[in-house]
């Protein structure tokens, strides 16, 4: 029997982390993975980033994921979200060629030397008496002393298409043996979830002189730190906008009883967030025009992603919604739209580090864990892998805080919580997101990373920027620009009060209203000859810009830190007269040891929050 030090179990975007993290320990890893997918592949949407998501692709780039690196390899269309939005929520986002970026995922994980990817189904997981766990594969027996799960939809998955239901964790890919079969010990939820996607197009039967054309930006900055800013590894492309219309939205409420979601057929929950086509009819019965991005899946592959019309509806109808849509009128489909049902793990049953609390040594990752999407899922598996590894070497926990971080914002709420749907990230899900942008991710993580005591290149990298962010910093305080310099006149706005006519310093000069705080610092610094690295004069010049709010922030921060950090009896809580049984169930229920994790339980109402607070103060 082969031992290993960490067996990942799925090779999907958690899994890649989860061992690329590992073996950056130094450590003997296993990926096992079901053979026929490739690693790292993309069933839906194949884009990395966007709102809030792109955010998480920097920050695990920072601490040494590779989902970075593999999407700029493969990325055929950049973008920049919310451009016109302010800074703190523009987001990266990268449509990739998702051959190439599972082939990418596979060179990668082959280049490591200490990671053996074995593709092989499991069938069981037991644990030895010696703590270590025992996996039963169809073809073999494995030895891990940690285990990370990251086995995404598969868990008894079934697919719908209409009336057709067949056993699957995906198209033409087979389910994976359901939680309580793999793991005895383990509780699946009694609810199970459900994603979808939508029918792929052939690009030959689009009419794209009827579609808006997106193409590629060239100022989006690439995911990787060490990559160059802006230079392309493929040949870019465009995606295309198209709309739908009250002819389409009418064909699907037409059929509605042949809709497995709507005719009872599917139980699992979707996302609220990232509804099906059939959810946007009935739930919003009066609005007909919504968008439908148009997008590539690759260079080479004949089939485009129209984004949000994903459906289970049967096949016919599906025909009939996608031809109303102008532009699509003689649209060919390659592969029809399907909803997928899997079970999910009770997270309320791991701790920050997502080891399962009643099973040490056991840890879950990515969509297995109720979430929905690529990034939520590296992000997840980085947390679990790297975790896992400081377990063995004997050193503390990487735990990040929500303040500074969304995969903190995710992890926090995901473990205080049980979910009643998919969970995604989105800005709006970080009270902080003023300081937790895409521009600073390095000097976030850099301290987390740091703790590792790794000596890569990335890790050069990260020193170096930190040390020019801080004497930028100082530089932007401590430089004054005389009231006659040529500087001052050539920054002047033309109203009154864009006249910059005194002495001020660089800080306060970025803080000015009408005035780009990038390109005004790129102008200061040519004017003094300096030299600085352009994602640190990016970086340092929002920072500036929104320094004043983010103090305020942090110093409520610490306000409401005092009073989360408290500790609480829930058991008490539990029999008090003065909260709901309904927040009594709940807390019964999530057992919180903190005030902020009693405040991250959904339904726990302000007055209960109130009569707890009060005991505090
Ligand atoms: C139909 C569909 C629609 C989706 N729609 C969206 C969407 O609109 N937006 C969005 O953001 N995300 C969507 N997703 C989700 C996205 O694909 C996932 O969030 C992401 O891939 C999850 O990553 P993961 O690593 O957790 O799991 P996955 O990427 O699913 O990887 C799981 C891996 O585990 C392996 N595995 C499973 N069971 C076993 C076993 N017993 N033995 C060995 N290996 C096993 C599988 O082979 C697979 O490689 C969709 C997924 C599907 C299937």
């Amino acid at each position: 029997m082969k031992t290993f030090d960490i067996i990942v179990v799925g090779g999907g975007h958690a899994g890649l982390e989860a061992a690329h993290i590992g073996a950056q320990f130094g450590l003997n890893i296993a990926l096992i993975t079901m053979p026929g997918i490739g690693i790292g592949s993309a069933p839906c949407n194949p884009s990395v980033g966007g709102v809030g998501k792109g955010q998480v692709v920097r920050e695990l780039d920072a601490l040494g994921g590779v989902m970075g690196i593999l999407a700029d390899k493969a990325g055929i269309q950049f973008r920049t979200l919310n451009e016109s939005k302010g800074f703190a929520v523009q987001s990266s986002r990268v449509q990739i060629d998702k051959e190439l970026y599972s082939i990418e995922a596979e060179a990668l994980t082959a280049s490591v030397e200490n990671i053996t990817v074995i593709r092989e189904k499991v069938l069981n997981i037991s644990k030895t008496d010696s703590g270590e766990f025992q996996i039963t594969t169809t073809d073999g027996l494995y030895l891990g002393k940690k285990t990370i799960m990251t086995v995404g939809t598969f868990l008894g998955g079934k697919l719908h298409t209409g009336q057709t239901q067949t056993q699957g964790g995906r198209f033409e890919c087979e389910s994976s043996p359901s939680l309580d079969t793999l793991f005895s010990q383990i509780k699946t939820r009694p609810a199970r979830f459900k994603t979808g996607t939508p029918p792929r197009i052939h690009k030959d039967s689009i009419d794209y002189s009827k579609l808006v054309e997106q193409p590629s930006d060239e100022q989006t900055r690439n995911f990787h730190c060490l990559h160059d800013s802006h230079k392309r590894f493929i040949p870019q492309v465009s995606c295309w906008l198209a709309h739908t219309n009250g002819t389409m939205m009418g064909i699907i409420r037409d059929n509605k009883e042949k809709s497995p979601m709507y005719n009872g057929q599917i139980q699992g929950v979707g996302a609220r967030y990232c509804p099906s086509i059939e959810d946007k009819a009935f739930r919003y019965p009066d609005k007909n025009i919504h968008h439908v991005f148009i997008e590539p899946e690759g260079l080479n592959l004949d089939t485009m992603y129209p984004s949000g019309i994903s459906s289970s509806l049967p096949k016919e109808v599906q025909e009939d919604f996608v031809r109303s849509v102008e532009g699509l009128e003689n649209a060919k489909i390659l592969v029809y739209g399907y909803a997928v049902e899997y079970d999910v793990v009770d997270t309320t049953a791991l701790n920050q580090t997502l080891e399962h609390q009643e099973i040490p040594g056991l840890y879950f990752a990515g969509q297995v864990n109720g979430t929905s999407g690529y990034e939520e899922a590296a992000g997840q598996g980085l947390i679990a892998g790297t975790n896992a590894a400081l377990s063995l070497i004997g050193a503390s926990p990487l735990i990040l805080s929500r303040h500074e971080s969304y995969i903190g914002v995710m992890i926090e709420d995901l473990i205080s919580n049980t979910r009643d749907e998919p969970y995604r990230l989105f800005t709006a899900r970080s009270e902080n997101r003023l300081f937790i942008r895409e521009d600073n991710s390095i000097l976030r993580m850099y301290p987390y990373r740091a703790q590792f005591g790794l000596n890569t290149q990335l890790d050069f990298y990260l020193g170096h920027y930190i040390g020019e962010y801080e004497i930028l910093m100082e530089i932007c305080d401590n430089q004054m620009i005389s009231e006659d310099s040529e500087l001052l006149k050539n920054l002047s706005g033309e109203s009154d009060h864009q006249k910059l006519i005194k002495r001020i310093s660089v800080t306060d000069l970025l803080r000015q209203g009408w005035l780009n705080p990038i390109t005004t610092l790129e102008i200061i610094l040519n004017f003094y000859e300096m030299n600085f690295n352009s994602d640190v004069i990016k970086s340092v010049a929002i920072s500036k810009k929104y320094d004043g709010y983010i103090k305020r922030s942090d110093a409520q921060f610490d306000k409401v830190k005092k009073l989360e950090t408290m500790k609480l009896n829930w058991e008490e809580l539990a029999v008090s007269k003065n909260i709901s049984f309904e927040c009594k169930q709940r807390i019964t229920r999530i057992k919180p040891e903190t005030f902020g994790q009693l405040k991250l339980i959904e339904g726990i109402r302000p007055a209960t929050l109130a009569v707890v607070a009060a005991r505090a103060l």
